[in-house]
């Protein structure tokens, strides 16, 4: 889990949301009148258990962070300060700008599955014994501690 979703999961949507702008309680979710289109509203949509905002407006929508970039026109990393902030808990101190790279849940998916993959490649290698393998990686003049340092692997034919 990244620093970003602990700090989602240690606040809430709604009362952050209900900061900068009224909600009220509507079935399951709280709607609000839309900041980010002329809303006639309320068109916006805050769904605590989801801890997302979708507004049937102007489709505006996201999490906690993307709410408050857009509605403060600030950067991803100032709106997890301001977030931390709303909340009265600490920030990530060494949070700079360059640091993050926005991931989306998809990418986030991809990267992890990728991870996942290449560890178990490595294992087949390490231990697989597989004898065309382990003889073209002692041609490469690579070592086991080379293999689990750089993940080197490999994939079994099956
Ligand atoms: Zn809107």
């Amino acid at each position: 889990m990244s620093i970003f979703d602990e700090i989602k999961n240690n606040v809430d949507i709604v009362s952050i949301i209900g900061s900068y702008i009224p909600l009220v309680k509507a079935g399951s979710s709280y709607k609000g009148v839309c900041p980010f289109h002329n809303d006639k509203g309320p068109s916006l949509m805050v769904n605590s258990q989801k801890q997302i905002f979708h507004c049937f407006g102007c489709d505006e929508a996201g999490d906690v962070f993307k709410f408050v970039q857009l509605y403060k026109h600030i950067s991803f990393v100032e709106s997890v300060k301001e977030v931390c902030a709303v909340a009265g808990i600490k920030a990530p101190a060494d949070l700079k700008e360059k640091d993050v790279e926005q991931i989306d849940a998809e990418t986030q998916r991809l990267y992890s599955l990728m991870v996942d993959l290449s560890g178990f490649y490595n294992y087949q290698l390490l231990n697989n014994e597989n004898e065309t393998a382990i003889n073209y990686v002692k041609s490469r003049n690579l070592t086991n501690e080379d293999c689990k340092t750089f993940g080197i692997g490999y994939c079994p034919e099956s």
